[in-house]
């Protein structure tokens, strides 16, 4: 497993030098930056913009399509009532600290985190070790956050406990992190001081609906809820069929206490989720899991980190559900549909891990949960959650609303059901009863069948009946046959009644973006020179533009040539752009290798006397020359993945032209 971010090629990985790039070709960039940028808020340009909409596009086919999932776009701005009743106003919060000295606000458990690891540098350094990305047991999660390290000695036990801490950091609660502080004496880099203990910060963005200020909401934090909402009228769509699920793509608000590492923790993000709702009496299977059982994950169970380690299980997911490893077969499914999306976009697996959260990190709603986790610069990182939030939601939600957020199912074989009946006759009950009649029916109501059996054999016999209830009247009343009928019934029942489970896959695109963009990133050598050009070898299917058209020169002859391939490039839905510029055709491709362009034509002279065309693959700068009907046809079988370079090599004349990197006139 990777202990340093290194690029596609296993060169190291020089954040600067591809964050310089990134911003050179304007794939993200800070919001309102001439303003001086806000934390957290972030623009896409156009090559970013193209690739989060490969990328959903890809989710869908994969998710939506594949899966007949039920999508829904829900609002953004979300009634207060609605987020107090999934427990979001009181429990989705973050623990924050203060110095007291400058006033910097810390997020608690970042900020225990980057002190420890500072520490053992520390004492990497004065025992002579080199100090690499990564600590020894720590997840080095947030390894961005870089503290001054001195070189100090600690004891070994010290150095043990240390790695310890940092498996675990995610299941400290903000008293422990308080009590952790105290106990290590963690002190503010930047004044020497310790902080105040850790208290709960809400990350909700409040505000108001409409004009007057009693109508009060929050941006919403997931997109779950409007999908919970919906379930009733989901149901219905879907015939009452279940299991089903829904789906859903939309922007979501976090406040986060400290925002950082580019894309990876930000404020205002895009989120794609699915609702799988299951009946808990299924033992939550899938009717798909015989499909992919015997598919190997990388899983970092719970109790593995509990024991202060971070070493990784290969098991097929077949294996993790039948040994409890994974709690039941609809997680263990997602999880590899989650694994097979993201090596269809083209992570690096590799710096691909699934680690199941422990019992204190759970979000309020679940039950058990994994999130895929990819290896960056920044260290390990959550980009999709896999929660089993079981009926919480729609339970929470039917109790406020009275909504039937519930299945009803016929049953195939009805159920008999004998019992003893209690009937209220309301019309005298009351009356006779007056402000003890609530009381003295609840009482008649909790009943067992053996005293319903007593009363029912007394008020035939006697026509009336004694019933103890504490703190009603002197502790007994009577009750006679005219206020209450208590007969032995038989029921059939044809339906069941259910509120279903629901497992929950939630992808952060933005942080699937970013990580794909540094595992599809390397570096090469350019032609003569010293300086190393970046590459983003994106699959074809989702790179931002698929063709680059480089006219030889600004010849005009060419212009005819570039016209034609370029509408019949736009006929089959491939996007390309043309490049015309006066830089050297190596230039103009290298520009493009930056943007992970995987396919590049080039028009020359040649050209215009017999209409044939090169063809440049991205990652091996190898050239293929054909008339231009075949080398489109070998573009649209390598963006639509029917064919590979290799293949296409295989097929069509070699070109030995090489890249010229002088400018052409
Ligand atoms: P959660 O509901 O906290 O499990 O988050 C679901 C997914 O949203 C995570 O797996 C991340 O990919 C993404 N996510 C959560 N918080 C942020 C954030 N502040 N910035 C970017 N992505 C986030």
């Amino acid at each position: 497993m990777t202990s340093k971010a290194t690029t596609l090629k296993g060169q190291p990985l020089d954040r600067p030098v591809l964050d310089a790039m990134l911003r050179r070709r304007m794939f993200f960039t800070p919001a309102f930056e001439i303003y001086g940028g806000t934390a957290g808020l972030f623009d896409y340009g156009p090559p970013g913009c193209a690739l989060q909409a490969n990328i959903i596009d890809l989710w869908r086919k994969h998710f939506v399509l594949e899966e007949d999932m039920l999508e829904v776009d829900c609002t953004v701005l979300t009634p207060l009532e609605v987020l107090k009743t999934s427990g979001h106003v009181d429990k989705f919060a973050d623990w924050m600290c203060k110095d007291p000295k400058n006033g910097d606000i810390l997020r608690a458990d970042h900020f225990v985190e980057d002190v420890l690891e500072a520490r053992l540098n520390g004492d990497k350094e004065a025992r002579g070790q080199k100090v690499d990305g990564e600590e020894p047991a720590a997840d080095a999660k947030k390894k961005k956050r870089k503290q001054k390290t001195e070189a100090v000695k600690l004891d070994d036990a010290v150095v043990q406990e240390y790695g310890e801490v940092l498996a675990k950091i995610d299941n400290y609660n903000g008293e422990e992190l308080g009590e952790l502080i105290k106990k290590y004496d963690l002190r503010n880099p930047a004044t020497g001081v310790q902080p105040s203990p850790p208290v709960s910060f809400n990350l909700m963005f409040q505000t108001s609906i409409g004009p007057s200020s009693n109508s009060p909401g929050y941006l919403r934090p997931e997109t779950a809820q409007g999908q919970f909402l919906n379930f009733a009228k989901l149901l219905e769509f879907n015939q009452g069929q279940m299991p089903f699920a829904s789906a859903s793509i939309g922007k979501s608000y976090r406040n986060e206490i400290s925002p950082r590492g580019g894309l990876l923790r930000v404020r205002e993000f895009l989120m794609a989720e699915v609702e799988h709702y299951v009946d808990p009496k299924s033992g939550k299977q899938h009717p798909k899991f015989a499909d992919i059982e015997n598919i190997e994950l990388d899983l970092l169970p719970r109790d593995v980190q509990l024991s202060g380690k971070t070493d990784l299980v290969r098991m097929t997911i077949g294996d993790a559900v039948r040994n409890k490893v994974v709690d039941n077969e609809t997680l263990g499914y997602f999880l590899v549909r989650i694994f097979l999306f993201l090596q269809k976009l083209g992570v690096d697996q590799s710096k691909l891990r699934f680690r199941q959260h422990m019992a204190n990190e759970m979000a309020h709603y679940a039950t058990d949960c994994w999130d895929a986790e990819l290896f960056t610069s920044s260290g390990w990182i959550e980009c999709v959650g896999c929660a089993d939030r079981s009926a919480y939601d729609l339970s929470v939600h039917k109790e406020k609303t009275g909504a039937p957020l519930i299945v009803r199912e016929r049953l195939d074989e009805p159920i008999i059901e004998e019992r003893w009946e209690v009937e209220i006759e309301k019309k005298k009950f009351g009356p006779h009863f007056k402000k003890d009649g609530k009381a003295v029916e609840t009482a008649l109501l909790a009943t067992t069948q053996d005293q319903r059996e007593a009363l029912a054999k007394q008020l035939t016999e006697t026509g009336n009946t004694e019933l103890e209830i504490a703190g009603v009247g002197d502790g007994k009343v009577q009750i006679t046959k005219d206020l209450v009928t208590i007969e032995f019934r038989k029921n059939v029942i044809n339906t069941r009644e259910y509120t279903p489970n629901v497992i929950e896959p939630s992808f952060g695109i933005g942080r699937i973006l970013y990580s794909l963009i540094e595992h599809s990133y390397w570096t090469r050598a350019s032609d003569g020179g010293d300086e190393a050009r970046g590459v983003l070898s994106f699959p074809p299917e989702v790179a931002p533009t698929k063709v680059l058209i480089i006219p030889l020169s600004a010849n005009k002859a060419f212009k005819p040539f570039i016209q034609k391939i370029s509408q019949k490039l736009r006929k089959l839905g491939i996007s390309s752009r043309v490049d015309d510029s006066s830089a050297t055709i190596g230039k103009r491709y290298s520009r493009n290798d930056e943007l992970g362009t995987p396919l590049g034509i080039t028009i020359d002279f040649q050209t215009v006397q017999d209409s044939t065309i090169t063809l440049r693959d991205r990652d091996s700068t190898k050239q293929v020359r054909a008339d231009e009907d075949q080398i489109v046809a070998a573009v649209q079988s390598i963006v639509d993945g029917t064919k590979q370079w290799k293949d296409v090599e295989a097929e069509l004349p070699a070109f030995e032209g090489q890249e010229v990197d002088v400018a052409v006139r």
